[in-house]
């Protein structure tokens, strides 16, 4: 089985034909970093923009690199939400237009649900199995019974992991998306802020982070105040340390309290060098095997999107012309 998957929920304009759910026959993406950089993010207008501008040309190069007619594919599969409206709208319009000249079926996405399947394409899922996401818009802890089961045990009560690495190192003057950039810092420090962790109630798996941010915002404002400098290594590794043991000591909590077979990493911030590291180490001593995929596949990209799409296909799930973007979908069971 041959899908193509399409992805343009946020920046990054994406196709890829998956063989069989596992099987990645080619990767495109076409990043907008470069152009968002100059504005310290995403505007959506650009992004959108960029979209229409790219996205026949990826999709082209999708299949020409994996030797593919049109014709040999089974199915489309398209992120049909959640993500920028207009950004989503494009894919799932190109996405629609080509199914519909080719005679296939469309299959619409959830965003996240492709970031969970990006570790399809790794090694086969185990049921039940733990799945931390964490990205620019979402930290979740999701419990998966089987195939296309969605269960949502916690989630951020406020920023996503994402967001709040995104507007610490914007506080750091450090350069759009900030994730790479604090992680890089943080690896390099020789020291650490002491920051707050947010812990929540003792029997939640739900997060927040802009009690921290905000901490990093004061810590500088009242070192300034003084006329003293602020080591941004330190605060980066302080702020990674913060973020990271929460996500880990709830993950494991988790993965313990409903016994589950397997536990992957998911989403943009799982490419997070220190984050990969505490999740092996504690998954190592509970001997719970855990997984995360390559970085490539953690930030946005349309192999997942095609491992998804896979799984659904499947399964019987068939869209039809009428989709459209749905910015603000929920993680539904597909079944
Ligand atoms: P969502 O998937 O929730 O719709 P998104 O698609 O915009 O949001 P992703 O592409 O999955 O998000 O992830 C992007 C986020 O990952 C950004 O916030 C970026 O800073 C963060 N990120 C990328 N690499 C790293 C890293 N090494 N360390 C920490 N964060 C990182
Ligand atoms: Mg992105
Ligand atoms: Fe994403």
């Amino acid at each position: 089985i041959y899908i193509v998957g399409i992805e343009t929920s946020c920046d990054e304009t994406a196709a890829s034909v998956v063989r069989n759910g596992n099987e990645i026959i080619s990767n495109v993406v076409a990043s907008q970093i470069i152009s968002q950089k100059r504005f310290g993010g995403v505007v959506p207008e650009i992004a959108s923009r960029h979209h229409v501008e790219q996205i026949t040309l990826v999709i082209e190069e999708a299949l020409i690199s994996a030797g593919l007619k049109p014709k040999e594919l089974d199915a489309v599969a398209v992120t049909e939400g959640p993500g920028l409206v207009g950004a989503l709208l494009i894919g799932v319009n190109a996405a629609k237009a080509f199914a519909f000249a080719n005679g296939l079926p469309i299959i619409g996405v959830h965003h996240i649900a492709g970031h969970i399947y990006a570790n399809e394409l790794m090694q086969p899922m185990a049921f039940p199995l733990l799945a931390l996401i964490v990205s620019g818009g979402h930290t979740e802890l999701v419990l998966m019974e089987e195939h296309g089961s969605f269960k949502l045990i916690g989630e951020t009560r406020d920023d996503a992991a994402g967001e709040a690495y995104d507007k610490v190192a914007r506080v750091l003057g450090l350069p759009y998306p900030g994730g790479p950039q604090i992680d890089r810092l943080a690896a390099e420090s020789d020291g650490v802020v002491d920051f707050p962790r947010a812990w929540l109630e003792s029997d939640s798996y739900d997060f927040s982070f802009s009690g921290l941010k905000s901490s990093v915002i004061n810590y500088k404002h009242n070192l300034e105040q003084r006329g003293e400098k602020v080591n941004p290594h330190h605060v980066a590794a302080g702020f990674q340390v913060s973020v990271v043991e929460v996500l880990t000591t709830k993950a494991v909590k988790a993965a313990r309290e409903y016994g589950v077979k397997q536990v992957i990493a998911a989403g943009g911030v799982a490419a997070n060098s220190g984050l990969r590291a505490s999740l092996e180490e504690a998954f190592g001593k509970e001997e719970i095997p855990f997984y995360v995929p390559p970085i490539a596949l953690c930030t946005d990209n349309a192999a997942m999107i095609a491992a998804a799409g896979s799984a659904m296909y499947v399964d019987g799930v068939r869209g039809t012309l009428a989709m459209n973007g749905k910015p603000g979908m929920p993680l539904d069971s597909w079944k």
